[in-house]
């Protein structure tokens, strides 16, 4: 069996059709939504993130502006920076770029965010909306894995899912979305016995643990889905060889450049899964998707109006 590949970049393409469509109706109402990025410092990695970020506000027509306070600004320093957006009506999203420098409390900074512009859904207030199934902003990684499962049509109600990872922003959320969306979950960390037999169970598996090519091919249920958050940097030749044995043109692009780009599940899967997200290309375009999604979502919701389209949200039809 091949894997039906869940693409992401396609489905990017259609959130942001929609999105395209919602931005020129608020428009026409005199409303531009905007994201404020607060980038702490000079982190390459971030500063790319939010660069990206922004690019995707410009593409839509959203309004975005980038504050870069200096790597040793104090908690206090930046506390009152996200107070003053809070209380800019212009802003409707609130990104803190992470990790911030050691010395700022990040939790102090990250419940500091109006939970009404919390685009990033990492504020305990949006959690608990999540956990008691209320209309919120929601985490936009497993967000956007629900838009994959949906936009493929893959069953989720009565589905046993199993999600590896229990992480604040991406395995916890996405058992809440999965459970809302009546599935049966299971969630599993570093202590869980016996792993490949639980996952032998799944008909969704969704693998968040940032372990390269951990999941085998030999623990995925013939035909389940497989969602696979995983971003792993492999420089190791060795390790290159145990991931790509089956993909010869995988290991001859790792030997060219050193490096490669791999998820959570060994790329073998896709000779057993009935679909599968690719690492890159699946779950990855779809983060910042769901950061846009967030955005138009904040300025409606702010105004008292229900977003139009809400993306993330569980399957049509489940609840
Ligand atoms: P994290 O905070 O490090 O959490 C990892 C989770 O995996 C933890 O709950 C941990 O269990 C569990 N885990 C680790 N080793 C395990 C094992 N051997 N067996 C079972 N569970 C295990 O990571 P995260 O922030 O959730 O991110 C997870 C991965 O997703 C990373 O590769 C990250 O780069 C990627 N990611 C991708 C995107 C995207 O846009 N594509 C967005 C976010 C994250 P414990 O709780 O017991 O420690």
């Amino acid at each position: 069996m091949t894997a039906r590949i869940l693409d992401g970049i396609k489905i990017r393409e259609q959130v942001f059709a929609e999105l395209a469509v919602e931005i020129r109706a608020l428009g026409a109402e005199g409303i531009q939504p905007g994201l404020a990025a607060v980038l702490v410092g000079e982190d390459p990695a971030s500063q790319v993130y939010v660069k990206s970020k922004i690019a995707a506000c410009v593409q839509l027509g959203l309004a975005g502006w980038v504050h870069t306070p200096a790597a040793s600004i104090t908690t206090e320093e930046l506390l009152s920076l996200v107070a003053r957006l809070n209380e800019d009506d212009a802003v409707d999203g609130i990104l803190v770029q992470l990790p911030l420098p050691p010395q700022v409390d990040t939790k102090r900074v990250l419940e500091a965010v109006d939970p009404a512009k919390d685009v990033d859904g990492f504020h305990p207030v949006n959690l608990g909306r999540l956990v008691s199934g209320r209309t919120g902003l929601v985490a936009c990684t497993p967000a956007g894995c629900m838009e994959i499962l949906r936009r493929n049509d893959i069953p989720i109600a009565g589905a046993n899912a199993v999600v590896l990872g229990r992480s604040d922003i991406v395995g916890k959320p996405m058992a809440l979305l999965l459970m809302h969306a009546n599935a049966t979950v299971t969630i599993c960390h570093s202590k869980t016995r016996d792993l490949p037999e639980v996952v032998r169970r799944a008909d969704i598996v969704v693998a968040a643990m940032g372990k390269a090519g951990y999941v085998l091919a030999e623990w995925i249920r013939p035909g389940a889905a497989v969602i696979d958050v995983g971003t792993n940097r492999v420089t190791d030749a060795a390790e290159a060889e145990r991931l790509f044995r089956n993909q010869p043109e995988r290991l001859a692009k790792f030997r060219a450049k050193g490096q490669a780009l791999v998820g959570d599940v060994h790329p073998d899967a896709a000779n057993v899964a009935g679909a599968l997200t690719p690492v890159p290309g699946g779950v990855g375009p779809m983060t910042i998707t769901m950061l846009m999604s967030n955005t138009v979502k904040a300025a409606r919701l702010r105004r008292g109006a229900p977003a139009a389209v809400v993306h993330g949200a569980p399957a049509r039809g489940t609840r």
